[in-house]
């Protein structure tokens, strides 16, 4: 919302993450997970949630009520969709959802194209 050039029209990106995760060690086959795991629980809420969907601030009625009627899937945002804000909700909601594992992300870059990302924290 609010952009000031070319972005203020609706477009995508085909964004990749990257999450850097950290236990306090490693488990007896000398993981600090297995990439399956993280894949099963993060790639598995991106696929359902981002992937092929209207990633959007929560504030842009119009865009969330085109969506809704068209039955296309949203994703609202308490802040505008950037690579930033992108890489802070996922940093956030994955904390959570690895905690249990024992495991903490200690960093998630998104590329928004392959030479610009954003890193969060
Ligand atoms: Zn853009």
């Amino acid at each position: 919302m609010e952009h000031e050039s070319k972005c203020r029209n609706l477009h995508g990106h085909r964004y990749v993450a990257e999450v850097t995760c950290g236990a306090k060690g490693l488990d007896k086959l000398g993981r600090v997970i297995d990439f399956g795991a993280v894949k099963a629980v993060l790639g598995t809420w991106i696929d359902e949630r981002w992937d092929h969907g209207m990633i959007v601030h929560r504030n842009d009625h119009e865009i969330i009520q085109l969506c809704k009627q068209a039955g296309w899937r949203v994703y609202e945002m308490r802040a505008n969709p950037t690579a930033e804000n992108l890489a802070e909700e996922l940093f956030r909601l994955g904390t959570e959802m690895l905690w249990p594992l024992g495991i903490a992300i200690e960093r998630v870059r998104v590329y928004e194209t392959p030479n610009c990302w954003a890193d969060y924290p």
